[in-house]
Order: structure tokens, then sequence, then C-alpha cells
């Protein structure tokens, strides 16, 4: 395949071959006249990360520098722009939508694009990534009628000078404590399965592994642990900062003998495992570097700012920015321009290759 190929030569028979012939049923629905996201390697998307803003009120050692340069605010998709491409997604076979960022809550009109994307027909379930440090109980009992049904945390340490160390965070009010307590009220309004993220750096908190694991089982939530992956803003990833799956598992074990539970789908990003005798906490282990996931993944990523990623990795970005503006541009070119970003989904994402590039977009710009 000629990565090179611009969407408007392609044959229509090309288009046609890539959407799948006849129509194709999902859940009960026929996806837009059986055209469906499906990439070259034959997978099907169904899963999209929706990046509402690039903004944040952190600055994530991982993540984003101090001295972090913003989109310009005009560049970011509106709520009506957001939600035209969400709805073109979902025709094309999305059933999940992620709302995500940067940090989704410090969004001024957060409400209406939850709201906008649940009452989607065809969308299953509205989730959403945070800090959890807005996440007070009255915003998330809005974000619940607004129509979200689960919320995953983030959350890199139980110590607070970890969590300062890791955060950068400014304000003084924003605390792993205040995270923890964000987390309890989530699973108080039962925005479950609750799920928090750590990212692990090593030299940084190696240590924490133990101590979150006990924090889940004591609270019930489901503790994840993510593999550091080179999308930091400030190109500081090596792989000697790397703690892999297998060292991260023989951390957690510290805190109860572990039980492995496969992935719950093909697609699941997360390996999952239980203590023995904890048999309802469930641990996760998310391993991009050394244990890749990418032959099932089912994901697409839409930046704030309209651009279509295929892979967090993607070197290639395809912009959606300028026909969802474009009051003259129908559906079918937006549908189009999508299908045409998935099919060019590259296989992996190569961190391990010799040729490999880091993208210039970091995570917060992409939407995790
Ligand atoms: N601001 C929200 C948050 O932090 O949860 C949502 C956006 S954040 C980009 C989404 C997820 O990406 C978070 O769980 C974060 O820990 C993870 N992440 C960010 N940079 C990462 C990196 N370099 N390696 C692995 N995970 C990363
Ligand atoms: Fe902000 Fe999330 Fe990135 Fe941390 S990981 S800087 S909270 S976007």
């Amino acid at each position: 395949m000629d990565r090179a190929i611009p969407l408007a030569i392609l044959p229509p028979e090309a288009m046609t071959t890539r959407a799948g012939a006849g129509s194709r049923t999902v859940r009960g629905r026929t996806a837009s006249l059986g055209r469906v996201l499906i990439d070259s390697h034959g997978r099907t998307i169904r899963d999209l990360r929706l990046s509402i803003t690039d903004r944040c009120n952190l600055r994530c050692i991982y993540c984003m520098e101090p001295d972090v340069r913003f989109a310009r605010a005009d560049s970011l998709l509106t709520v009506p722009e957001l939600l035209r491409a969400a709805r073109a997604c979902v025709r094309l076979g999305v059933e999940h939508i992620r709302v995500t960022g940067g940090e989704p809550t410090v969004h001024p009109e957060l409400v209406s694009v939850i709201r906008g994307v649940a009452s989607i027909e065809g969308v299953t379930e509205v989730a959403m990534t945070t800090n959890g440090c807005l996440a007070t109980v009255d915003a998330m009992r809005a974000w619940k009628e607004a129509g979200l049904r689960r919320l995953t945390f983030s959350l890199d340490s139980v110590s607070e000078s970890t969590f300062a160390a890791i955060s950068r965070s400014a304000s003084p009010g924003n605390s792993a404590a205040k995270v923890i307590a964000g987390i309890e009220g989530a699973i108080a309004l039962g925005l479950g399965p609750v799920k928090v993220n750590a990212v692990v750096i090593r030299g940084v908190n190696e240590d924490e592994i133990p101590k979150l694991a006990r924090l889940a089982r004591s609270i019930g939530f489901e503790m994840r642990f993510i593999e550091f992956m080179p999308l930091d803003s400030g190109h500081h990833w090596d792989p000697s900062k790397l703690v892999s799956a297998s060292e991260i598992l023989t951390r957690v074990s510290e805190a109860g003998d572990l039980v492995p539970h496969g992935r719950d789908v093909a697609s699941s990003t997360s390996e999952t495992f239980t203590f023995r005798d904890a048999p309802d906490v469930r641990i996760g282990v998310i391993a991009p570097v050394t244990r890749s996931f990418c032959g099932a993944c089912s994901r697409l990523r839409l930046t704030a700012d309209g651009k279509i990623r295929p892979c967090l990795f993607s070197l290639d970005e395809f912009d959606l920015r300028d026909a969802l503006r474009d009051p003259g541009s129908s559906e079918r070119l937006i549908e189009d321009i999508l299908l045409d970003a998935v099919w060019r989904k590259q296989k992996g994402h190569g961190i391990s290759a010799p040729d490999f590039r880091q993208p210039d977009r970091p995570m917060s710009a992409i939407g995790g």
C-alpha cells in the first residue's frame, strides 16, 4: 500500500473494498450502508478516544512539560464539531466513546459533550479518563446525569510528596488525597467499574506499586499499572526508565498472590489478575512496550484540534477539522476521511524497532 495516496485519487471501489461489501449489523444497527471502519490489517474499530482539550491542570513528568505550548484556542474543535465527528464514527461502527484529553474536566462544556455523545444512537458506553483533581461528587453526579457510565482515574502515587513530584501541580489543592476521595465518590455513585491508572517510571514510583495495589484492595477498584511509553513532551523517555510488566507484577505480589485472568476481550489494553485471597479485586497491567497488544487494536483517536490519529504512535495524522468546519462538506466526505485514515492504520507501534521515531505530539495532545 502506498501511504502517500491522497484520498481524492483513490477509486471509489477501493473505498468500497475497505469498507466491506454489503451491510454490516452492529449490535442490531446497520452501520452506514455497510461502510465500517476497518484497517488494511483486518482490524475493526469500535472504540473512539475523543480528546476534547489539550489543556491540563497538572504537568505530569511523563506527559507534559511545565512550559508546554498549547494549541491556539480557535484551532480546538467546538462542541458541535466534536459531536459531528463522533456521530460519523458511530455511523461507521464505533460503539464505545472515551472522553479524554489533556484533562477533560477543565473543559467548560464537558457536560454538553457527555450529553451529546451519550445521546448518539448506537453508542453503548461513554467513559472518561481524568486525573481526578476536579472530580467532586457534584461534578460526577452531573456527568452521570448527562450519560457518563464509567470513570477511569490516574493516580501514580499514594504518597503526597511523590504525587507532587510527578504531577508538578502548581496548585496545593491537587493532591493524592483528593484523587482518592474522587475514586471513592465515583464508586459510591456507580460510575464503575472504576479503574485507576498509574504510569510506572524507574527511580520515581516503583515503590508505589505495592502501596497502590493495597489501596485497590482496601477501597475496591481496579488498579492498572502502565508501562512508561515514549510519549512525553520532554522526550526524556529511554528504555532504562521502563519498569516492565514482569517487574511490575513481581512488585504487585508483595500485596498478595496473583491469579492471572488474561484479557477481558482480545482488544483490551490490559492483562488482568486477581488476588488469590481477594478474587473480586482486579489488577491490570498495560504493557505496550514489553507485551505489545497492537494485533487486536480496536481504537481510533481524534485530537482536540481535529486530527485523526489511527495509532498512539502515528507519525501521520489526518485532518478532519477543515471538513467538520465547512458547512458545505457532506457527511459522506467526513466518513470517507475517517475510512481512509483508519485504512492506513499502522500494524504496530514499533517502539523496539531500531528506526522507531517518537511522535511530535505528547500524550496530552493526542488523547490517552
Ligand atoms: N488527564 C487525564 C489523565 O491523566 O488521566 C486523561 C488524559 S492522559 C493523557 C490519559 C492517560 O495517559 C493517563 O492515564 C496517563 O497516565 C497516561 N499517560 C500519559 N503519558 C503517558 C506515557 N508517557 N506513558 C504511559 N502512559 C501515559
Ligand atoms: Fe495532564 Fe493527564 Fe498528561 Fe498528567 S497525564 S499532564 S493529568 S493530560
